[in-house]
């Protein structure tokens, strides 16, 4: 079968969680055999995330191939469980320095360059070269922002422009809305809904499908009233209350036939699911047998997305072992008093130090890390989390006081975390980092080794700075075991300190392969060690 398309939109409000929607509509149809796809497109004006402060836009999620992402394409490589890549990003900045840069090259023949039609056959050409790329027997697209907001207005026009060239029976759209529930009549109200599908129709196109987010459930009424006002199938009502995780969504929406109604309008024959597996991980999340603390000590903890897919990983790893996980946010600034660090500290099971950019709360860390080796704390160091690591074991075990990172001490005598090479001459910001998937030799005997089950891993990267070498030999001789490195040898990639628990950390982030029916080796380990200290 040629590929086909869903449209995904939201109204009434942001936030809605249409990631999730998508993801769980990509797990039904993936539960069904069908290969799924997905692209999120972002209007801001942003090439990409990466340039942008987690506290404003949450976690930038990296791709295999290296693309900075948007953080709702780590929910969909998560539920659909698959690996996508810069293709499944679109965003303004990106689709408009395209059309710009051919502008330049005179690509356009004297024509003036609009909106309508070059803008929108930029975003339609991206939609062609994902199912070029993936040849998906679906493809989901998530169109970000609320509508009736200026910035998306292109990529809805253009929505519309390829809704109507692939003809119906090839592409659907599915509006997310929100049925918000008056306490003092005990309702839920549908006119907001009803207004954002006059919104939407006022740019051309009817919705297929509604999914309505509420927090009580939507009487057969309500539903009747919704699809006589906004010209959907009764059946293609689909109510999405609010769950105590979102991996129960998928679940919800299969109890209401979703995905029938999906392929009925999509001309597929209707498969039955495959959800075994998923209704045992629902399962373990709502019968958990223990509860384990475990702290993030990091610098974006007032925005728990800025670290999505830490939270989610060690989410995971607490499936696995039937365990809640706790997650106790810890600003590493207020680690800086060793007094005050050691009492945030005294209660957990484990702790893990992500990653992160600067100077700022580097001296808390550093105190976390300490807290954790000499109090055999199980620890997990992600990217900046492993070079505090190495710089902590520097200073307070090697006896290098001054040892730091370049990046935060620019003069500083022994950088034991220095600028890599190929960073040096770099002046721009965007796009410029090490990223992406890259292979990674562990060593012989290794917990890394045993973790992961294999001498050969990849993972995936996004730092400026790295172990400097000229270290390595002292470290090594002062008991730090470097587990990991680049397939030359010459690039640290992880470290461990064998006598512990679990003290293990890595210049890479597992947290972006982590699934939540197999979570990651290295989260599993953490947690596998946060358990038996418990007991
Ligand atoms: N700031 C550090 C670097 O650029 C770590 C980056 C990170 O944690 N992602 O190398």
């Amino acid at each position: 079968m040629g590929t086909k398309y869903i449209f995904i939109t939201g109204g009434v409000v942001s936030s809605l969680g249409k990631g999730i929607i998508g993801a769980s509509l990509g797990r039904l149809l993936r539960a069904r055999g069908f290969s799924v796809a997905i692209q999120k497109f972002d209007p801001y004006i942003n090439v990409d995330p990466g340039t942008m402060s987690p506290f404003q836009h949450g976690e930038v999620f990296v791709t295999n191939d290296g693309a900075e992402t948007d953080l709702d394409l780590g929910h969909y490589e998560r539920f659909i469980d698959a690996d996508f890549s810069q293709i499944n990003n679109v965003t303004s900045g990106s689709v408009y320095q395209t059309v710009i840069n051919k502008e330049r090259k005179g690509e356009y023949l004297g024509a003036t360059v609009q909106t309508i039609p070059h803008i929108t056959n930029e975003i339609k050409s991206r939609i062609l070269k994902a199912t070029d790329e993936f040849k998906p027997d679906f493809l989901l697209i998530e169109i970000g922002g609320t509508i009736g907001d200026i910035e998306s207005l292109p990529f809805i026009e253009a929505v519309r422009q390829f809704k109507a060239e692939v003809g119906a029976g090839n592409a659907i759209s599915i509006h997310c809305t929100l049925l918000p529930y008056l306490e003092t009549s005990g309702e839920l109200k549908t006119k907001p809904s009803q207004h954002s599908v006059n919104v939407l129709r006022s740019y051309g196109i009817q919705p297929e499908i509604l999914v309505c987010r509420t927090s009580h459930p939507i009487l057969q009424e309500e539903k009747d009233k919704l699809a006589l006002f906004c010209s959907v199938p009764k059946d293609a009502v689909i109510e999405c209350r609010d769950m105590k995780s979102i991996y129960e969504v998928p679940l919800a929406l299969e109890e209401q036939d979703m995905a029938a109604v999906v392929l009925n309008m999509l001309n597929t024959h209707y498969k039955h699911a495959d959800l075994k597996s998923w209704k045992d991980l629902v399962n373990r999340i709502n019968n958990p047998k223990r509860t384990i603390d475990v702290a993030i000590a990091g610098k974006y903890t007032k925005l728990s997305d800025a670290y999505i897919s830490v939270v989610e990983s060690l989410k995971h790893a607490g499936y696995a072992n039937e365990a809640k996980v706790n997650i106790h946010w810890i600003n590493s600034e207020e680690c800086i008093d060793w007094k005050n660090c050691q009492e945030l500290m005294k209660n957990l099971d484990a702790v893990v130090v992500p990653g992160g950019f600067g100077v700022r709360g580097i001296e808390g860390k550093l105190n976390v890390i300490r807290y954790a080796r000499e109090n055999n704390l199980p620890f997990l160091g992600l990217c900046l989390g492993m070079q505090c690591a190495v710089i902590e074991y520097a200073r307070n075990v090697l006896g290098i006081k001054d040892a730091n990172s370049r990046e935060f001490s620019e003069e500083c005598e022994n950088p034991v975390i220095d600028l890599m090479l190929e960073q040096k001459d770099v002046t721009s910001y965007g796009g410029t980092m090490r990223l992406g998937q890259y292979e990674c030799h562990l060593a012989k005997n290794s917990v890394a080794k045993r973790a992961y089950g294999s001498d050969v891993i990849f993972e995936r990267h996004r730092h400026r700075y790295e172990v400097n070498n000229a270290y390595v030999a002292d470290l090594e001789k002062a008991g730090l075991v470097f587990s990991g490195k680049s397939p030359n040898g010459k690039l640290m990639e992880m470290i461990e300190l064998p006598k512990l628990d679990w003290f293990v950390a890595s210049q890479f982030h597992p947290e972006f392969k982590s699934r939540p029916e197999r979570p990651h080796p290295l989260f599993k380990g953490l947690i596998d060690a946060a358990v038996k200290r418990k007991k």
